[in-house]
C-alpha cells in the first residue's frame, strides 16, 4: 500500500469536525459552533442479554448520527462526550447499578453549562437517553440564571407515532426496542444461548397492590428489583436489527431537522418564540 506510513493520520474524510472528543484547539477556533449537543446516559442492568452501557451507547450512536447529519446540513452543531452516569436511585438493588442522584446530576449538568455559557455556546441540546433521568427540574432551575437557552430531548418519547408501525410491543427498558437497537449497532454484545435465542427473560413487570398505581394516577419510583425479575421491563424476542435501523432513521431525521433549524435561529429577547 502506497501510503501506509500514513495509516495513523487522519484523513480528510475522517475528521468529524463537529465531534469535541477527536478535534483539537485549532479546529474549535476556526469553526463557529451554534449548538451544544450533550447526550445523558446510564450505566446499569439491562435484562440478561443486553450490556450495561445500553444508555451511554444509544446517547454515542444517535449522538454521532444526529449531528453528522444535521451537520451536512449546514448546523454548527458540537457533540459533546455522553455522561455515563444515571440516576438509579430504584435499581440500586441491583449491582453496578452506578447512580448519580438527580440533584448531582443537576449539579453536573449545571457545571458542564456553565462551562459551555463561557465558550459563547448560547444554544444547549440536552440528548437524554435514560428514564430515570429527570431533567425538567434542571432546565426549571437554570432559566432566568444562565445566558444559555437549554432544551431537552428524551429521544424515547418522540416516536408514538410510529411506535407501532415498527416493533410489535411497546415497552419500557431492555425490551424490543432497546434490543432493535443493540442489534443494529453492537450486536456483538447482544448475549445469546446456542440456540440463537436471547439469554433475556421474558420482561414482565409486576403490578403494584395498589389499583390507582397500576392505573397511573398515582405514581412512585419503582422499585426495579420488585417491578422486574432481572431488570428487564418489556418482552425483547421479537428484536431485529432492521427495526433498529428503522428507528434510528426516524430519530436521526426528526432531532437532526431540529438541530438545523436552531443553529440557524437567531437569538433575540423573543426567542424562541
Ligand atoms: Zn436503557
Amino acid at each position: 500500500m502506497r501510503d501506509s506510513g500514513q495509516a495513523n493520520q487522519p484523513t480528510e474524510k475522517s475528521v468529524r469536525p463537529w465531534k469535541l472528543a477527536e478535534i483539537n484547539y485549532g479546529a474549535v477556533r476556526r469553526e463557529p459552533y451554534e449548538v451544544a449537543v450533550l447526550p445523558l446516559g446510564a450505566t446499569e442492568p439491562h435484562n440478561l442479554h443486553l450490556p450495561y452501557g445500553m444508555d451511554l451507547f444509544e446517547g454515542n450512536v444517535l449522538g454521532e448520527k444526529i449531528c453528522e447529519t444535521a451537520w451536512k446540513q449546514g448546523a454548527r452543531v458540537i457533540l459533546l462526550p455522553t455522561v455515563p452516569y444515571g440516576t438509579q436511585t430504584n435499581q440500586m438493588r441491583f449491582p453496578f447499578a452506578m447512580n448519580l442522584n438527580p440533584s448531582t446530576l443537576g449539579s453536573v449538568i449545571t457545571d458542564l453549562v456553565e462551562s459551555l455559557v463561557r465558550t459563547g455556546i448560547r444554544k444547549i441540546v440536552l440528548l437524554n437517553s435514560h428514564g430515570g433521568n429527570d431533567l425538567k427540574p434542571v432546565l426549571r432551575e437554570l432559566y432566568g440564571r444562565t445566558p444559555a437557552h437549554l432544551f431537552l430531548c428524551n429521544w424515547y418519547t418522540i416516536f408514538g407515532d410510529v411506535y407501532d408501525e415498527i416493533f410489535e410491543q411497546r415497552d419500557d427498558h431492555a425490551g424490543e426496542m432497546e434490543t432493535s437497537l443493540a442489534l443494529a449497532w453492537w450486536p456483538e454484545l447482544v448475549a445469546r444461548n446456542p440456540d440463537g435465542s436471547l439469554t433475556a427473560d421474558a420482561g414482565q413487570k409486576a403490578p403494584t397492590r395498589l389499583d390507582a398505581i397500576n392505573c397511573g394516577w398515582v405514581s412512585i419510583t419503582r422499585p426495579w428489583h420488585l417491578l422486574t425479575t432481572n431488570a428487564g421491563a418489556g418482552n425483547p424476542h421479537a428484536a431485529t436489527a432492521e427495526k433498529g435501523r428503522r428507528l434510528t432513521e426516524v430519530l436521526v431525521e426528526r432531532i437532526a431537522g431540529f438541530l438545523v433549524e436552531l443553529s440557524r435561529a437567531e437569538v433575540d429577547e423573543r426567542f424562541p418564540y
